[in-house]
């Protein structure tokens, strides 16, 4: 069944004309009166509907009943991650949202290749939240994993508020010697978020691990093979969904 994010609060019983992203879905889909669809706000629930009216501009839908699947993880998890260049951020973006994680942090580190500030950094950060509603309709997902600002990595850390009780910190560095599936704090029902913190193709500096180590953040391996700067949040998350 098509399923769709709308930007607007939806509320039982409620008849609604769709806003024009969702409204060009449902017109290049050819929906016709009565057909159904999923719709979600991002706020949890996700929506039985159907189509009342097709205009030409205009697509008007009927809410008939709210649903609240589980499909997030049991964890927030946030990547906060040293941005890769060219389409490697789209599919992280993409991939992070279909596994599960709360949130993606993109970050400018010493070693970036992608430097991204102002204006374009904003236009980016745009694009990759639409990157993860589309990948939020196509996975199931009724919470669309949330795109941060760009922030450079030194201004991003010192801004850190110190963590929560319940909070887990890690630093993905190549160089560590606990391995990842170690971590007590990551094991089922043990701290309810982690924030993971991964560097650029150039790696981070030594500087760069010593503030992170400095907030809070314990350095882990993924093991002895050098993982992409796109691949390694990525394995992350996945041992983070199926595993423990
Ligand atoms: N040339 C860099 C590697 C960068 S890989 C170096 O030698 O440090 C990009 C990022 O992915 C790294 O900064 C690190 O955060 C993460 N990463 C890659 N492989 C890893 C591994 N085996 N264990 C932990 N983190 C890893």
């Amino acid at each position: 069944m098509p399923r769709f994010f709308v930007d607007l609060p939806l509320a039982a019983a409620a008849e609604i004309a769709l806003p024009p992203g969702a409204a060009r879905h449902v017109q290049v889909l050819r929906l016709q009166p009565g057909d159904a669809l999923t719709l979600f706000d991002g706020s949890g629930p996700e929506w039985r509907a159907e189509v009342t009216a097709m205009g030409r501009s205009e697509v008007r839908v009927r809410l008939l009943q709210a649903d609240r699947p589980q499909r997030e993880l049991a964890r927030a998890v946030t990547l906060a991650v040293a941005m890769p260049a060219n389409d490697r951020m789209d599919f992280l973006v993409e991939k992070a949202t279909e596994l599960g994680a709360a949130a993606l942090q993109p970050l400018v580190a010493e070693r970036s290749v992608l430097r991204l500030a102002g204006e374009r950094a904003d236009k980016k950060r745009a694009h990759w939240q639409g990157v993860a509603v589309a990948a939020a309709e196509q996975s199931g997902r009724t919470v669309p994993l949330r795109v941060e600002p760009v922030r450079p990595l030194a201004a991003w850390l010192a801004a850190l508020p110190v963590p929560a009780g319940d909070e887990w910190r890690g630093l993905l560095s190549p160089r560590a010697a606990a391995p990842l599936a170690s971590v007590a704090a990551l094991a089922p029902a043990a701290a309810a978020s982690a924030l993971f913190l991964s560097g650029p193709e150039g790696g981070l500096s030594d500087a760069e691990e010593d503030a992170a180590r400095a907030h809070g953040f314990a350095a882990v391996s993924l093991g002895p093979r050098i993982l992409r700067a796109d691949t390694a949040p990525l394995a992350v998350l996945s041992w983070l969904a199926l595993g423990p």
